[in-house]
């Protein structure tokens, strides 16, 4: 099946390399706006208390699996997804994308010196990567600024480390006002880029 409910969210069963062949390329050359949740257990466990957030997830375009928890509940559910996507892999397969094909991208969140320790160690293992920029993100998910500064920029990629709910949130919202951008939560991934 091409996806499996667990706790009423829809996981697609696909590989990473499948995922990013037949969901992230097809959307990135057509500049579909894409919201992609790695959802491990801690998030289906939020999803299932938080109905707004729920409600966030199963409207995101795509909810792959993170972590090994998710794949022994969709055993439970009989109907085993084939493979853990972890959401730092997906990332890092992301902006080696971005780099072969010359596709922007955005860095939103972490403290302003993580993300800038990031973006420094991104640049140097990807050189020559398109940085559209970066914004630390102790923000209001509504900030104006914030937004008007990507809508500027107008990004391929729009990584974004809030942490949840916070990072799908302002997803969700951003999403429904501009026309293209591959938008994926990565909660503390520029801390770990950030060495
Ligand atoms: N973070 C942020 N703004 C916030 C809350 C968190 O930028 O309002 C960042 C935090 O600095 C870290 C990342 O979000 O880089 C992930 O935070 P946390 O570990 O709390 O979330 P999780 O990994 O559990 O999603």
């Amino acid at each position: 099946d091409q996806y499996v409910h667990i706790l009423d969210i829809p996981f697609i069963n696909t590989t990473k390399e499948q995922f990013i062949a037949q969901q992230v390329l097809p959307a990135l050359s057509q500049n579909i706006p894409l919201h992609i949740v790695t959802a491990n257990p801690e998030i289906v466990m939020e999803a299932h208390q938080n109905p707004r957030y729920h409600q966030i997830v199963k409207e995101a375009d795509y909810v792959v699996p993170d972590g090994i928890g998710v794949i022994m509940a969709s055993k439970l559910v009989n109907n085993r997804l084939s493979e853990r996507i972890p959401g730092i892999e997906l990332f890092e397969r992301m902006l080696e994308i971005a780099h072969d094909h010359n596709k922007s991208v955005y860095f939103l969140g972490a403290k302003e010196e993580v993300v800038e320790q990031a973006v420094t160690n991104i640049q140097y293992q990807y050189p020559g990567l398109d940085v559209a920029g970066y914004h630390h993100g102790y923000i209001d998910i509504h900030d104006q600024a914030v937004f008007d500064e990507i809508q500027t920029e107008e990004p391929d990629f729009i990584f974004v480390a809030l942490g949840f709910p916070k990072q799908d949130e302002w997803i969700h919202h951003y999403k429904g006002i501009v026309g293209k951008g591959i938008l994926m939560g990565v909660g503390g991934s520029f801390d770990v880029m950030a060495g």
